[in-house]
């Protein structure tokens, strides 16, 4: 069966190489780019289902490349997934930031790659939020309309802060954020959320959450995620 087509842009011609005969082993299609600018010209061409996007490429890098898709409005949607060298968290923050769906440092064993593109293709598609507004994540139920959490069927008292969170994080399994996509997107009127206050608002949040505690995972250097539930 057709797995769709995923695109490679990589200037080393050996992991392009092994990346595209595994992926096909697969059942994947492939396309590759050795440059930026090819990578681009070629993604807008074929359209892929996902993009493979190393970060440190000569000439427009990865990060120009990313944010370049963004802004094609027929392409901002695709996932694209950035390889990255070890330590280069600053760029994985700057990629996740500008749009990047996920990330891979190098040097990777191509079997976390092809479940790496799998998770990344299936969380598109997976919304666990019924039509009352329960969004269900493991042992945790967060009610949405009404801003309540259960777990375990026991209720949770959360502040207003590590309420949204948690729903943030839950709502987007497997998703890394960094701290600054965390803020936006809990920022309250009325008071000042943080970079650093991010962390003590983690520490609080999984203090009341007992042994779900591991389900909020720390993604060292970048942020944080709700654990992919499998
Ligand atoms: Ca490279």
């Amino acid at each position: 069966m057709q797995k769709g087509t995923i695109c490679i842009v990589e200037d080393e011609e050996d992991i392009r190489d092994i990346l595209s005969i595994q992926l096909q082993r697969e059942g994947y299609s492939t396309i590759a780019a050795a440059s930026g600018e090819e990578g681009v010209r070629l993604i807008r061409e074929k359209k892929p289902q996902l993009i493979l996007l190393d970060l440190m490429l000569p000439g427009m890098d990865g990060l120009d490349v990313c944010r370049t898709l963004r802004q094609d409005k027929e392409i901002k949607d695709t996932p694209i997934i950035m390889v990255t060298a070890r330590g280069e968290e600053a760029d994985i923050i700057t990629g996740l930031e500008m749009g990047a769906d996920d990330y891979i440092t190098k040097p990777f064993s191509p079997r976390v790659v092809i479940s790496r593109i799998k998770s990344v293709l299936r969380r598109g598609s997976r919304s666990s939020t019924d039509a009352t507004g329960l969004l269900t994540y493991g042992p945790i139920v967060i009610d949405l309309p009404r801003h309540l959490v259960h777990l375990s069927g026991e209720s949770v008292d959360l502040t207003a802060t590590e309420y949204k969170l948690l729903a943030f994080l839950c709502g987007r399994p497997g998703w890394v954020f960094t701290r600054q996509q965390i803020v936006d997107s809990v920022r309250g009127e009325d008071y000042a959320v943080t970079e650093r206050s991010v962390d003590v608002q983690v520490v609080g949040l999984r203090k009341k959450l007992g042994e779900a505690a591991e389900f909020i995972e720390t993604v060292r250097g970048v942020g944080y995620r709700a654990r992919e539930l499998t």
